[in-house]
């Protein structure tokens, strides 16, 4: 059945410039890290993936590695852009990284410019593209210079395999020192994607924390796994589900799920049930306070919980009263 996106997709999404960049993002994007292989029905894969194109989520976020197997997320998207998606890619802000094992051997991860230019010209085969707009280091090589790793960003950039670059998961010291390598050789940096939510608040920490390091040199932050992988919603308030992600996979172990986290995890669903919102709702609102952050970055295994986590932007509101509440509960 041929697709035809909804009329009304840009009424309510709401777009956050990113840093002091020219690009605004959705508040919400979506990653295909988890659910977009092999192991998931490519129906389903669609349907939500459409569907939050119908709501406004123009980002979607890819890596190399996204599956399983590596590389299957971005197969999946390659042939979605090639059909369903094929006349909106410049309403499209889709990004890919490079940084974890994609194949054997020594230039098969981290950041040479090896590794790195070859992996992006092999997600953009994948993929069906000539460019992406975003390309992402994945994570902080502490044994190349920076100076191959910014190198290869600008390469991607400068050659047009790529319309921005991004750092991910790299702490406030490597930030730092990626920006100033950056602007040594004539890169912006647009944006960091760390990982951050009411529980994994490592990004506030020191000072300057990673996220004043990167607000001050101008990149926005789209931030990773605002729901905990799942821990921030109702899914496990009751027990581990079959059907979830800490029954199937290794990402999220359920060691995290102790009893001392669940009693925070409810707390904190109990000041979300006083605001009207379901958990993965206030988890988000939690994350888009700060205005270095851009965009929360979440995954999704169904239509039903992206429309839960969407409805967030319904109230973004939080008083200084609940900050405070939450703060008790907002422990790593
Ligand atoms: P989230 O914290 O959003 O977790 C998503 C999972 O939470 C879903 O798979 C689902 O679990 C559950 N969930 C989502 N919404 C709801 C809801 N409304 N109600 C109940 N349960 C819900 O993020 P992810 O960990 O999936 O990461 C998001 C994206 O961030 C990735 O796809 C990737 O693009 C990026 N990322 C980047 C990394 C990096 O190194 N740069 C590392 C990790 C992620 P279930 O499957 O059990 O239903």
């Amino acid at each position: 059945m041929s697709y035809l996106p909804a009329g009304d997709r840009y009424d309510s999404m709401i777009y956050r410039r990113c840093g002091r960049s020219g690009l605004d993002l959705p508040a919400i994007a979506l990653g295909l890290w988890q659910n977009f292989g092999h192991d998931k029905s490519e129906d389903t894969q669609r349907e939500i993936v459409l569907h939050a194109f119908d709501r406004g989520v123009t980002h979607i976020d890819l890596a190399n590695n996204y599956g399983p197997p590596p590389g299957a997320a971005e197969s999946f998207f390659g042939r979605l852009l090639a059909t369903d998606l094929a006349p909106y890619r410049d309403e499209l802000v889709i990004s890919s990284k490079a940084g974890y094992r994609m194949w054997p051997g020594p230039y098969g991860e981290w950041g040479s410019r090896k590794y790195l230019l070859s992996s992006l010209d092999a997600s953009l085969r994948r993929l069906g593209q000539d460019y992406v707009d975003i390309f992402y280091s994945h994570r902080d090589d502490p044994t190349t210079p920076l100076h191959e790793t910014m190198g290869a960003l600008k390469t991607a950039v400068d050659s047009g395999r790529a319309l921005y670059a991004g750092i991910s998961s790299y702490t406030a010291e490597r930030a730092a020192q990626a920006v100033e390598v950056a602007r040594e050789i004539g890169l912006t940096l647009l944006v960091h994607q760390p990982s951050y939510s009411m529980l994994n608040r490592w990004v506030e920490e020191g000072s300057p924390s990673a996220l004043d390091v990167t607000a001050e040199a101008g990149m926005g932050n789209v931030v990773f796994s605002p729901l905990a992988q799942g821990m921030l919603t109702g899914r496990y308030l009751d027990g581990v589900p079959q059907d979830s992600r800490a029954a199937r996979d290794g990402s999220l172990r359920r060691e995290f799920l102790t009893e001392e986290s669940i009693g925070h995890i409810r707390a904190l669903a109990d000041i979300a049930a006083e605001r009207g919102q379901t958990l993965a709702q206030l988890a988000i609102v939690w994350v888009l306070r700060d205005p270095r952050v851009t965009t929360a970055l979440v995954g999704a295994s169904s239509v039903a919980q992206l429309d839960d986590t969407l409805a967030a932007l319904d109230n973004l509101e939080l008083s200084d009263e609940e900050l405070a509440r939450i703060d008790e509960h907002a422990v790593d």
